[in-house]
């Protein structure tokens, strides 16, 4: 009543478990409970495909067990099933039962064969504005690469980083994609602001095709300030209130709000926030706690309706203290 082709097999990447079709590797379900039922689900797609049944014939499939242990690329399990049939010829009724076995054959899927031999299409290199990285940055920086590639496997299978070298100016993260390495840039600088450049060098040329080979290289430099950080620019005191392709402050005397590219920021001198006593409001002065010094403030507004002996937050430059606006 059925009839399956003797060589009919089943493939799947070893590491990935994706399962090739004949003309290319197929992710496997984000469903997937686990090995087993991913693999009866494959054998199944696959009997499916290629089983044929006598016309007028009823069949009814079901997978019974995986006979052998998954494992590397090479191993193989088989898939038994247990397959009903029900034919009906001149008012007689023929039952069969057959059992089947689809043998499953461990491999590498195409993506985990380069990612295995190192391969890799683009480097995205992570540097900064002052020309190095502090190991909190680093550990920092590297989590949320990671983590960021690992969200983009899920659509691209190339998006895997093959190697990691950190290096005195900054860390290299060796990727299997450029499209990757682009959309990681794109994150960096979105979330820690900063600039992206790009730029390509001729690797060879392709023994088959003829064509030029180039490595991309994106070059991400990120700001050493977040936003909240104040900052002192010409004399005045800025709070940093957006980071992006370019930074966005917000001056603190009078709120002006303004927008300059991270080179000129390079230089910039970080304000530290110390706390401070109100000893007077008009004209407006405030005791430095770390000091005991009295400090005349800029006349922001942020001294007003507060009362003498308030607890604020201040920084400190030239001309005097700044009164930060208190966090809501
Ligand atoms: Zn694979």
């Amino acid at each position: 009543m059925i009839r399956v082709p003797e060589d009919l097999e089943v493939r799947v990447c070893a590491q990935c478990l994706s399962r090739h079709t004949g003309l290319r590797w197929e992710h496997p379900p984000g469903d997937a409970e686990d090995v087993e039922s991913l693999l009866i689900e494959y054998a199944l797609r696959a009997l499916e495909d290629e089983m044929r049944v006598l016309q007028g014939a009823r069949v009814d499939v079901r997978p019974l067990e995986v006979k052998g242990e998954p494992g590397g690329p090479g191993s193989r399990v088989q898939v038994a099933f247990l397959v009903e049939g029900e034919w009906e010829v001149e008012g007689e009724r023929l039952r069969r039962e057959y059992h089947l076995k689809v043998p499953v054959t461990f491999t590498l899927c195409h993506r985990c064969m380069k990612y295995r031999s190192g391969f890799y299409e683009a480097i995205l290199q992570v540097r900064s504005f002052r020309g190095g990285l502090t190991e909190s940055e680093r550990k920092e920086l590297e989590e949320f690469v990671t983590r960021s590639a690992e969200s983009l496997l899920k659509r691209d299978p190339m998006a895997f980083i093959s190697d990691v070298k950190h290096r005195d100016e900054g860390i290299d993260f060796y990727l299997g994609s450029t499209s990757a390495a682009r959309k990681l840039a794109r994150r960096l600088v979105d979330r820690f602001g900063g600039t992206v450049r790009e730029s390509h060098e001729l690797v060879g040329v392709d023994k088959d095709t003829g064509k030029r080979r180039y490595r991309t290289s994106i070059s991400v430099r990120l700001p050493h300030l977040r936003p909240g950080d104040v900052i002192e620019l010409e004399g005045a005191p800025y709070e940093v209130t957006g980071v992006g392709e370019r930074c966005t402050l917000r001056r603190l005397t009078d709120g002006t709000r303004v927008r300059r590219d991270w080179e000129e920021l390079a230089e910039a001198r970080r304000l530290k926030p110390e706390p401070a006593i109100v000893v007077n409001t008009d004209p407006p002065q405030v005791v430095l706690e770390r000091t005991g010094e009295t400090l005349d403030c800029f006349d922001t507004g942020a001294l007003d309706g507060l009362e003498i002996g308030r607890r604020v937050t201040v920084v400190v430059l030239d001309e005097g203290a700044v009164v930060l606006p208190e966090e809501d």
